[in-house]
């Protein structure tokens, strides 16, 4: 038996806005953070999840993790993962805290830390990786790990049993494609960035070509004439007719009909997908942006800020998106995600997680191995970006153009102590980045 005694939140953040990493139409200047939940308990394990921002309110996410994690303090890890469905129903079921919700925003951003840091500690308990303990369980007990409230109009546990049978076949050749690192094929964006001069962009996409990537996603949406400057070089380096697959981010910078005359501008470039082209709560816009675009052969694609599992249920009932993007750490942790999966798949939509942050390759290399092996069966493409993986215990790593499945115990989120206290918030006199000299020109400068 493993009981949780305690926890404890970490406020750490990266100042990429000093190079405009992550910089892109909506979000000019960055500073990637984490929020984490570090469960204790009475045997030395830990369990650490993390949510993610950029930067400003990293800590207003930190100060609502205790209130979940407080629900879950004193209980073993058997009694809160022997039904998991029933545990994650408890956790959102806090009426007070609800009133702040529900199930959205920063209470559900914190959720997401809670909910895995508690699938960390248990995978750690296993000695397996996270993505490892759902593929070794059975369909059924697949489904309990679900809530299915406000799902069944789409999607009810029988049929999403049925979806996981349906998927037993052809499962042990996926496992064994897993355990040799060709189940998660990788795109990259770190050309893509909109605060990247032309040269740097140039030389990002040429050495990444080299490396093997297939796929590249560009953001859009400063203006048309320095896009098509950007996408020109692009389709240069990557050319039309290698297999090279072009795809553009706009961030939600548009209005509905802005998106369409704006994509219409682009299209020569034949983009795969426009990700966040709108609001992202604006299902029937994004519809409108699909039917208009489809003529084109451009998709479109959201999901990274997609609150709830709800959302996502409007998005794919009402055909409004090509592909979907879940967030591992802005859904409510992994049995929200997986309902999201499921419902994909009962769509038959490709999902593509977002994972444009610190800590979000190391989550979704879970879930795109998860998706492939023992949801849809069918092989995606999973964002990855080249920074800050050097401050965790256990980093993403692609070879060859896919992610090395993860084999260590966990869910990979586990981050250097010594990372953690170099780059806290506002962090430690002498030991912070935080409190030197050189934060001031963001702790001082303008917000934006
Ligand atoms: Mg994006």
């Amino acid at each position: 038996m493993v009981t949780i005694t305690g926890f404890e939140t970490r406020d750490v953040r990266f100042p990429t806005s000093l190079d405009k990493t992550g910089s892109d139409a909506m979000n000019a200047a960055g500073d990637y953070s984490a929020a984490y939940c570090i469960l204790k308990t009475d045997v030395g394990c830990e369990g650490h999840g993390m949510t993610f921002t950029i930067g400003r309110g990293n800590d207003v996410v930190c100060y609502a993790i205790p209130y979940l994690a407080e629900r879950i303090k004193g209980k073993t890890l058997e009694s809160l993962v022997e039904n998991w469905g029933k545990t994650w129903r408890y956790l959102v079921n806090d009426s007070q805290l609800r009133w702040i919700g529900p199930e959205k925003g920063v209470i559900h951003l914190a959720l997401g830390a809670v909910v895995n840091a508690l699938w960390d500690l248990w995978a750690k308990v296993l000695g397996k990786p996270v993505w490892r303990i759902v593929a070794d369980m059975s369909p059924s007990e697949i489904v309990s790990l679900i809530d299915f409230r406000y799902l069944t109009d789409c999607l009810t546990p029988e049929e999403a049993l049925a979806i996981l049978e349906k998927a037993q076949e052809g499962k042990k050749d996926r496992l064994q494609e897993a355990l040799e690192n060709r189940a998660v094929p990788a795109y990259t964006t770190s050309a893509g960035w909109l605060g990247y001069g032309e040269d740097k962009m140039r030389g990002l996409l040429e050495e990444t070509l080299g490396q093997g990537y297939k796929h590249f996603k560009l953001k859009v949406g400063g203006d048309v004439e320095g896009d098509r400057k950007r996408l020109t070089i692009a389709r240069e380096v990557i050319g039309y007719d290698r297999g090279n697959v072009l795809m553009v981010d706009a961030n939600q910078v548009w209005d509905v009909q802005e998106a369409v005359t704006y994509m219409n501008e682009l299209k020569e470039f034949r983009p795969w997908f426009i990700e966040e082209p709108t609001s992202p709560d604006d299902v029937l816009g994004h519809k409108k942006i699909k039917d208009a675009l489809a003529p084109l052969g451009i998709g479109v694609a959201t999901g990274e800020m997609c609150q709830n599992r709800i959302l996502f249920k409007q998005f794919l009932a009402a055909s409004a998106l090509n592909v979907i993007q879940p967030d591992a750490c802005r859904l409510g942790g992994l049995n929200e995600v997986l309902a999201v999966l499921l419902l994909a798949a009962k769509y038959n939509v490709p999902v593509v997680p977002h994972s444009g942050g610190v800590g979000l390759p190391e989550y979704t290399q879970h879930l795109s191995t998860i998706d492939y092996v023992v949801v849809s069966g069918r092989k995606s493409v999973l964002e990855y970006v080249d920074h800050l993986h050097e401050h965790f215990a256990r980093p993403a790593r692609v070879e060859n153009g896919h992610y090395v499945t993860p084999s260590e115990p966990g869910y990979s989120v586990e981050m250097k102590r010594e990372s953690m206290d170099r780059w806290a918030f506002p962090g430690e006199e002498g030991v912070s980045w935080w409190r030197s000299d050189e934060a001031r020109v963001i702790l001082e400068g303008e917000k934006i």
